[in-house]
C-alpha cells in the first residue's frame, strides 16, 4: 500500500520504518502537516497517516476522497480533529492507536504538578546562579490532598493509580465509573461536587462537543480558591481566555498545561527566532504559576514504539480487510 505519511519528525521515522517489515508498505514521509493548502500532494497514494496537528475538515476530506485516498490513519488516540461524517460520508475508514502508553501521559501529568508545587525548575534556574535561597520556593504535601479525575478511561485511571500511590485522596467524574478504580478506593462524584472538593484537578476526558470549554467562567467560579488545573488531554477543553481571568484573580492557584486550544500554530516547531502573535499564550507565559510543556506528555521511548507498532498493524488490517478495534466509526450524535 502507498502511504503519505504526515507531520512526520525523525524520531519517528526511525520507529516506523522497523515495523515496516521488508519494505511491506511503501512510505512517504511529508514534514508539512496535511491541511487544505497540502491536500494536493496525495494524489497517487492509497491512504494518509496524520498527527494531531493535522486538520482534516469535510473540505480537505473531500479532496481525499476525490484523490482515491481509502484510509485515514492517525498516529494518536484522540481524533477530534478529524470530521467522521465527511470521511463516512465518503466511505474513508478512519484508524487510531487508542492507547500506546497511557503511563507516558499519566506520569507526565504528574512531573506538572510536582514541579508547579516544588518549584523545582525555579530552583534548577536559581541555584545554577549561586543563588541558594528558599524565598518563594514552599510547596504542599499532595499526601491526603484531594485530587479530581475528570475521565477515567486509559490514562485517567494510570493517573488515579499515581495518586493514590502519593495519598491522595481521590475523586472522579466520568460517564463510565470505572468498578476497579472503585474498588481501589477512588471515589466517584459529580462534576459540581468534584468542582468544589478538589484541591488539583486533572484533565482525561476526550474533547467532544459536550467537553469543548468545560472549564469555562462557570465552572472555575465553582472551584476552590486556588485549586491546580493540569490538562494533558486537549487544549480546547479549557477556555483559555476563561482560564487567564481566574489566574488574575488567583481562582486558579496553579495551571499546568500540556495542551492550549491554538497549539497547532505553535506546538512542535522551534519558533525562537520568530514574533509570537498569539498573545494569550503569551499572557499564559507571564504568570509564574503557570507551566507549559509543548504536547510532550506522550514523548517517551515506550511511547513511540507501540505508535509506530500500531500504526503498521493498521495498514496491514486495513489492507487485509481485517477488522479491529482501533477503526473509529462515526456516531451520529
Ligand atoms: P479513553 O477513551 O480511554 O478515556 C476517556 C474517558 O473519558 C472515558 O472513560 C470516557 O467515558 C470519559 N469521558 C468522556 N466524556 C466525558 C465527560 N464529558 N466527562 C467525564 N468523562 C468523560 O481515552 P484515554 O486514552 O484515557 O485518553 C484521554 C484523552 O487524552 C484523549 O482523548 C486525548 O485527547 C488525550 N491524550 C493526550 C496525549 C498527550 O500527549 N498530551 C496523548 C494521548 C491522549
Amino acid at each position: 500500500m502507498k502511504i503519505a505519511i504526515f507531520s512526520t519528525k525523525y524520531y519517528e521515522r526511525e520507529y516506523l520504518d522497523k515495523f515496516n517489515v521488508d519494505g511491506k508498505h511503501q512510505l512517504t514521509y511529508f514534514e508539512t502537516p496535511l491541511n487544505a493548502e497540502t491536500v494536493s500532494v496525495v494524489k497517487g497514494f492509497d491512504a494518509v497517516s496524520i498527527q494531531l496537528t493535522d486538520k482534516l475538515d469535510a473540505n480537505v476530506i473531500d479532496q481525499l476522497a476525490k484523490a482515491n485516498i481509502k484510509l485515514i490513519d492517525l498516529r494518536t488516540a484522540g481524533y477530534d480533529n478529524v470530521d467522521l461524517e465527511a470521511a463516512a460520508k465518503h466511505n474513508i475508514k478512519v484508524m487510531r492507536v487508542p492507547a500506546y502508553s497511557p503511563q507516558a501521559i499519566a506520569e507526565h501529568a504528574t512531573a506538572l504538578i510536582l514541579t508547579l508545587d516544588r518549584k523545582t525548575h525555579k530552583a534548577y534556574n536559581r541555584v545554577r546562579e549561586n543563588n541558594f535561597s528558599l524565598q518563594n520556593l514552599m510547596g504542599f504535601n499532595l499526601f491526603e490532598k484531594t485530587v479530581g479525575v475528570v475521565g477515567t478511561g486509559k490514562i485517567g485511571t494510570a493517573f488515579c493509580q499515581i495518586m493514590l500511590g502519593f495519598g491522595c485522596n481521590v475523586i472522579a467524574n466520568d460517564i463510565l465509573p470505572s468498578k476497579s478504580l472503585i474498588e481501589k478506593g477512588v471515589k466517584y462524584v459529580s462534576f459540581e461536587k468534584l468542582l468544589e472538593q478538589s484541591d488539583i484537578i486533572s484533565i482525561h476526558c476526550p474533547l467532544t462537543p459536550k467537553t469543548r470549554h468545560l472549564f469555562n467562567n462557570v465552572t472555575f467560579s465553582k472551584i476552590k480558591k486556588g485549586t491546580m488545573i493540569i490538562n494533558t488531554s486537549r487544549g480546547a477543553i479549557i477556555n483559555t481566555k476563561d482560564a487567564i481571568k481566574a489566574l488574575k484573580n488567583a481562582q486558579i492557584g496553579y495551571l499546568g498545561i500540556d495542551v492550549y486550544e491554538g497549539e497547532e500554530n505553535l506546538f512542535f516547531k522551534d519558533l525562537s527566532d520568530k514574533i509570537i502573535k498569539d498573545d494569550q499564550i503569551e499572557r499564559l507565559m507571564s504568570f509564574n504559576n503557570v507551566l507549559i510543556t509543548p504536547h510532550q506528555s506522550f514523548f517517551t521511548k515506550e511511547a513511540l514504539y507501540e505508535i509506530a507498532r500500531v500504526t503498521i498493524s493498521n495498514f496491514n488490517s486495513f489492507e487485509d480487510k481485517v477488522k479491529t478495534e482501533n477503526e473509529v466509526v462515526f456516531a451520529i450524535p
